[in-house]
């Protein structure tokens, strides 16, 4: 690890190399070996934020640090380190599917947390990016698409967010080795690059069951997922979902626990002395009807 400092800073670089050391562990656990493990790692102070360049990130945040738990996180520092892996290794095929660096890189982001600060600082972060989503333009807009139009938060936020969306739904014995097989296959990495197609039919191979509709609901559109809620009885309540065709599973909380259900188009019917929360902990981002 090579980290190019000014002469100012020599006292702080040790420690922020520390950071990257333990960034690598966390970020090669989820997707694999460094892939320049060839060359070197490599760190640059530069007056500017930061950028991904490829075995030396440019490095501007200054050292500050923000608490995860106890430990120190540096922003910064991992997400252009994490585009070693989402840009660098797995590379868009044209700008029309940047979310793939971005978002992924962005959820790579929210895996560091949950790796120093548990599960419960994950879903807090996540909440928050959930929060920040703009839904002005989709996040796949068509293909060819230059950088000026493709180029806007969501593809940051809303993107990592969706990931967190597929976590959810596939459950993290498949999406986990699934989000793994995108950085490290051949056909996906270094000199091959993918498209949001690629990464569609991927998970939903090794889901056994298409997420097209997902992907297409959160990717293509601005839409959220609405759900109708309906209570019919005293103790009864429908829930239904409306603008997906598909099967999902989600959380709802009732007068006897937390349990998950599966909704669709469908309506289901649910027992509850109280007013049941669908998705307490916010893994869709979703518009909740309540007839
Ligand atoms: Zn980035």
């Amino acid at each position: 690890m090579d980290f190019y400092v000014l002469e100012e800073n020599e006292d702080k670089a040790m420690y922020e190399l520390d950071l990257m050391a333990n960034a690598t562990r966390i970020l090669e656990k989820y997707f694999g070996e460094y892939p320049w493990a060839k060359e070197k790692i490599g760190l640059c102070e530069t007056p500017h934020l930061g950028m991904e360049h490829q075995t030396l990130i440019a490095y501007g945040n200054k050292f500050k640090y923000t608490k995860v738990g106890n430990q120190d996180f540096d922003w910064l520092l991992v997400h252009e380190f994490g585009h070693e892996w989402w840009a660098n290794k797995v590379t868009n095929r044209d700008w029309a599917h940047m979310w793939i660096q971005e978002g992924i890189c962005t959820f790579a982001d929210a895996l560091h947390i949950l790796e120093i600060g548990g599960e419960q600082e994950y879903l807090k972060r996540m909440q928050s990016t959930a929060r920040g989503v703009q839904n002005k333009l989709p996040i796949v807009q068509g293909d060819e698409i230059d950088t000026d139009q493709t180029y806007h938060g969501d593809i940051y936020g809303k993107g990592a967010f969706f990931m967190h969306t597929l976590r959810y739904i596939m459950g993290d014995e498949i999406f986990f080795p699934t989000l793994k097989r995108l950085a490290t296959e051949p056909q996906y990495v270094y000199e091959n690059t993918v498209t949001t197609d690629d990464v569609e039919k991927l998970f939903s191979t090794a889901y056994g069951k298409s997420l097209k509709p997902v992907f297409d609901l959160f990717l293509r559109t601005t839409d959220k997922l609405e759900i109708s809620l309906k209570q019919t009885k005293e103790d009864k309540y429908r829930v239904q979902v409306l603008n997906l065709d598909d099967e999902i599973p989600m959380d709802v909380v009732t007068s006897s626990g937390k349990q998950k259900i599966i909704i669709s188009k469908t309506p289901v019917t649910i027992t509850s002395t109280t007013f049941p929360i669908l998705d307490q902990d916010v893994y869709y981002l979703k518009k909740i009807i309540v007839e």
